[in-house]
């Protein structure tokens, strides 16, 4: 009897019998976990069956007595405002856990009280959080709890699936998520001359040039149109059509002022009905764009959200490498967050070691770079001085950190009480208000758009009043120049000096000043009276 067909294929021998039923082999039977992480737990073979796999992390049956006569290692890092190291008031170098201070300090000093228990804080010594370095083996302060290295972990430590399987946690003790870090834009500052932004430079020369056609128009429609000629007591007058007066008229509907000449003539109206048409429509365009052009300087912020960083490549953006966050893009079946994680495993720099050196980065990278961060740290660095970043969008995801200890450790349970009744009694919300909001050294609202935002400052119109103050000098000038014409004009015709006339003129004005009638006298002869 034939014994069926064998090959060598990629995965070795196949044998098949000659009912063409494979023989010989054996399978992996492994076990999905939550995020879809595999764990082999046991073989298949067609020989022997199933036989499961010694497990690597046992979950030993916990002993519930709490050993009150031994001191508990609490592993740490060093993060503000988690975990800080102080100094001495008078520069004395501290020791023991005196040298701690920080909100999980003051957490870990509540748990002992209230398990009983004495401890030693040691920080971890890679300094890593905790990952799955691939072999199986964790590293950071996961790794120190699963080596039994330490007893208690007391950090800013996320809960996990992962994490869960190889240590156990607490009930979280506070809640966060994963939100982006930017560099905070520089208020624009809009310039003296920011009332001109609202229309475009072409648009102020068609304005000017519309300006001068339309007086230009109206001056010759007016010339030659009977209706616009009057009789009055020094001839016949044409009131639209002299020298400036068609500027003049359509100068004051630019403005929307009112002016003392109008035109009489249809074709004059016809043209001064047009322009005010024109200046209407104008006027609205620039109030309405005004507002806008306003809100637009405000604050230019290209990174709004996770979806605008997925979008671009210009500003690069990575998270704390061997972390919970960068575990969290690593296995994301999330498009937009995937792509993310494209983005970053291709550009190894953009992981930082620590979140110091991803905050320094976001700093001086000045908004070419943004940072993945968990949104406990992000408020606290967003309060700090130089108060420079600030948070974007919404939290990518919902979570906690929570105090882990070893698989089977009979701390476990009283921790988890302890944490539950302080969240009851408050007294994590009140540690929170001490290490955040207490320690703000930022102005309130320095992030948002706040209400002082929305008045205009002097320097953004400082240019109106340029303008008045030039218009005046400018007046005073012209004044001036006419002064000294027709002081002119006249010494010619009294043939005096010209300073005689000027003083003349200086003293006809004091004493017109004083009565009033004469003005109007000396306006009605147009003459100079007697020297
Ligand atoms: N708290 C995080 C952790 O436990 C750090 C991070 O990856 O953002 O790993």
């Amino acid at each position: 009897m034939s014994s069926g067909v064998e090959i060598e294929g990629l995965t070795g021998d196949i044998r098949f019998t000659e009912d063409g039923r494979r023989r010989n082999y054996t399978l992996d039977v492994m076990e999905m976990t939550i995020h879809s992480a595999k764990a082999r737990i046991g073989e298949w073979s067609d020989s022997k069956g199933f036989m499961a796999v010694p497990a690597k992390y046992v979950r030993p049956p916990a002993f519930s007595v709490i050993q009150r006569n031994r001191t508990y290692i609490v592993t740490t890092i060093i993060e503000e405002p988690f975990m800080m190291l102080k100094t001495g008031e008078n520069g004395e170098v501290l020791e023991g856990n005196d040298k701690y201070i920080g909100f999980c300090k003051d957490l870990a000093d509540k748990i002992s009280t209230m398990l009983g228990i004495t401890y030693e804080i040691r920080t971890v010594k890679d300094g890593h959080y905790g990952a799955d370095n691939h072999n199986g083996e964790w590293d950071g302060m996961v790794g120190e709890l699963i080596r039994r290295e330490a007893d208690i972990a007391i950090a800013a430590l996320t809960i996990s699936s992962e994490r869960e399987r190889v240590i156990e946690f607490s009930k979280p003790f506070m809640s966060l998520g994963i939100s982006i870090m930017v560099y905070k834009p520089k208020k624009q500052d809009p310039g003296v001359f920011s009332f001109m932004s609202p229309l475009s430079l072409e648009i102020w020369l068609c304005v000017f040039f519309a300006y001068i056609g339309v007086s230009i128009v109206l001056f010759l429609v007016s010339r030659f149109n009977p209706t616009e000629w009057k009789l009055e007591t020094n001839g016949l007058i044409n009131h639209v059509s002299v020298s400036n007066d068609p500027m003049w008229f359509s100068l004051a509907a630019l403005f929307q002022q009112g002016s003392d000449i109008s035109p009489r003539s249809t074709a004059g109206r016809i043209v001064g009905s047009v322009w005010w048409f024109f200046t209407l429509i104008l006027i609205s365009s620039y109030t309405a764009n005004f507002a806008a052009v306003r809100t637009v300087n405000r604050m230019v912020t290209p990174i709004n959200s996770a979806e605008d960083l997925a979008a671009q490549t210009e500003v690069e953006y990575g998270t704390l490498s061997s972390g919970s966050t960068w575990n969290f893009f690593r296995k994301s079946q999330i498009g937009v967050y995937s792509k993310m994680w494209d983005f970053m495993k291709n550009r190894k720099h953009v992981f930082v070691k620590t979140y110091t050196d991803g905050i320094r980065r976001v700093r001086e990278k000045k908004g070419k770079y943004a940072l993945l961060i968990e949104s406990p740290k992000n408020d606290y660095t967003n309060e700090r001085k130089p108060c420079d970043t600030m948070k974007v969008g919404r939290n990518l995801d919902a979570k906690g950190f929570g105090v882990a200890t070893p698989l089977g450790s009979p701390l476990k349970h009283q921790i988890n009480l302890a944490v539950l009744s302080m969240k009851e009694s408050g007294t994590l919300m009140q540690l929170q208000n001490k290490w955040w909001m207490e320690r703000s050294e930022c102005p309130r609202n320095s992030g948002d758009a706040s209400e002082s935002d929305d008045e205009l400052s002097l320097s953004s119109l400082a240019g109106i009043f340029y303008i008045l103050i030039a218009g005046l000098v400018l007046a005073l000038f012209v004044a001036f120049c006419e002064f000294c014409y027709i002081s002119r004009k006249e010494a010619k015709k009294c043939q005096i000096s010209l300073l005689d006339a000027m003083r003349a003129k200086l003293r006809v004005t004091s004493e017109v000043q004083q009565e009033p009638s004469t003005s109007r006298q000396f306006r009605d002869n147009d003459s100079m009276p007697k020297l």
